[in-house]
């Protein structure tokens, strides 16, 4: 009997998950949405300008190539249209249960008791897919409630709040606040910006595909294949050594300086944006629109500590900047994995005490003492020169690959020892990535451990992904 799987997440991986069982003709899985509709981060990240540094060539399912794109980095509307695409043509939206909000996972000896709105199913398999990115992260700033104004988090825009003419307030300076503030600068009447550390830019090669690539892209045979495997090369050959100690690491901060230089002519500025840490501590920025936005007449860079927030605006130790509206670009609790659901696997054992030092599962995958749990994007798996769709969809193949495992209930487990080798691997292999420096960055957790990231080449996890489950894995 084909086992019976619940995918936990509507976004890039569950889906993804969905459509491989498709394929398969494994129709007994159900996807559990805790929203009202499918897409994840491109669901949840509609500021104005969100979108993907990665090319959406390379940052889109390897089985489903895509001729509407518009343009090389295309924005969230278009990479939505893309998942909503894939969910119809594979016809998985009729499996997934929107509104529905896992909030229990447990082991009860023999199946999983999956609990969402109160009522529980059971299932032989879970696949956890809830993603890094996907709970805001808001500062704890006093004053915070007393704002007047509006106030919001970048992945939970309000759209029915005109910024024209405002004064606005955006604090951070990460990826999120690089791609909203040149679009928040057009609108306002005063824009400032509250960098608490300046991040490393390089400049993003947009360009729009005028009509004779775009029908290239969808006509000729093998383009897409090809020019999605030059963008994958490129960043394994040239972005993937600077993060790793390698030839490319001087050439990357030649680049990032260079990008400054060129774009920002007043020095103290360019002071203020100019970091102390390696290129590649924290996560690159790839835009061409952020630093020409901070140098318009009306907008401030602030570095000063923000001491406290209150009824009018933003307060530093010296200074009160009025404020209409607050923008928190503050990032996301990306190293509580899984949370706030509650898993617990064999013999009552907890998930979250279990994961207590510091989260971390086999491949990225397989927990010990939580047989047929699997999940995507989990620790150790985020990328910073490539795309995540890659790594999930390996992490896809692999569950595909226990899969014929489990039939007839039967459960499998990854092994202490196997989880200890890969631990050691991880940790030999992380103290050489540039992550491991002193900066602070949402790839650590809070006793400075990378829990986030993968440090090897991509290529190399999608070699030890597609190995067979022996000998890793018990039954139990
Ligand atoms: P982030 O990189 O974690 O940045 C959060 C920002 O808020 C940082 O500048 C941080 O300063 C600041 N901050 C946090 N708490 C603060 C406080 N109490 N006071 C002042 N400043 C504070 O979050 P993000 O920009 O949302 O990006 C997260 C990740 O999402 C990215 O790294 C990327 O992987 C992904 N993303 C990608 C894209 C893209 O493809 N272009 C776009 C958006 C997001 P510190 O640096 O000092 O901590």
């Amino acid at each position: 009997m084909t086992p019976k799987v619940a995918i936990i997440g509507a976004g890039f991986g569950g889906l993804c998950m969905a459509i491989r069982l498709e394929k398969a003709g494994i129709g007994s899985y159900t996807v559990f949405e805790k929203a009202g509709a499918l897409g994840g981060t491109w669901r949840d990240n509609s500021y104005p300008g969100a979108g993907c540094d990665i090319p959406s060539h390379l940052y889109s399912y390897s089985f489903e190539k895509y001729a509407s794109w518009t343009r090389r980095y295309p924005e969230q509307p278009e990479i939505l249209a893309y998942l909503e695409h894939c969910a119809d043509k594979y016809d998985v939206r009729r499996k997934i249960r929107f509104n529905a909000e896992v909030t229990d996972a447990a082991f009860d000896g023999s199946r999983w008791q999956v609990t969402a709105g109160g009522e529980s199913e059971a299932f032989d398999v879970v696949v956890m897919s809830v993603g890094q990115l996907n709970r805001p992260r808001l500062p704890e700033i006093p004053g915070m409630d007393d704002f007047e104004g509006a106030a919001f988090h970048s992945a939970r825009w309000d759209h029915g709040h005109d910024l024209t003419g405002r004064r606005v307030a955006v604090i951070g300076s990460g990826s999120s606040a690089a791609q909203l503030i040149p679009r928040v600068a057009e609108r306002a009447e005063r824009l400032t910006v509250f960098q608490r550390t300046p991040n490393w830019v390089i400049p993003k090669p947009d360009a729009e595909f005028g009509t004779a690539a775009r029908l290239a892209f969808r006509f000729v045979p093998g383009l897409q294949r090809a020019y999605r495997e030059w963008i994958f090369r490129y960043a394994e050959a040239a972005l993937y050594p600077a993060l790793a100690g390698g030839w490319s690491r001087d050439l990357l901060r030649k680049r990032a300086l260079g990008h400054l230089r060129d774009q920002v002519p007043d020095p103290e500025l360019r002071a203020k944006l100019t970091p102390d840490h390696p290129p590649g501590c924290k996560r690159v920025i790839i835009d061409s629109a952020f630093y020409p936005a901070l140098c318009r007449a009306g907008v401030d860079v602030v570095t000063d500590p923000i001491s406290r927030i209150t009824p009018k605006g933003v307060e530093t130790a010296t200074t009160a900047y009025e404020a209409d509206t607050i923008v928190y670009a503050t990032g996301f609790r990306a190293t509580e994995f899984l949370a706030p659901i509650r898993v617990t696997g064999r013999a009552g054992r907890d998930l979250a005490e279990q994961w207590a030092g510091g989260p971390e599962a086999y491949l990225g995958i397989s927990v010990p003492h939580f047989p047929n749990l699997f999940l995507l994007y989990g620790p150790h798996t985020n990328l910073g020169h490539n795309s995540i769709v890659f790594m999930l969809e390996c992490q896809v193949a692999h569950v595909m690959a226990c899969l014929p495992h489990l039939s007839g209930g039967r459960r499998l487990e990854v092994r202490p020892e196997a989880m200890a080798a890969w631990r050691a691997q991880l940790d030999a292999a992380m103290a050489r990535m540039v992550w491991s420096d002193g900066c602070r960055s949402w790839y650590k957790n809070a006793e400075g451990r990378v829990t986030n990231n993968w440090p090897g080449p991509a290529p190399l996890y999608r070699r030890l992904t597609a190995r067979p489950p022996r000998p890793a894995y018990r039954q139990v």
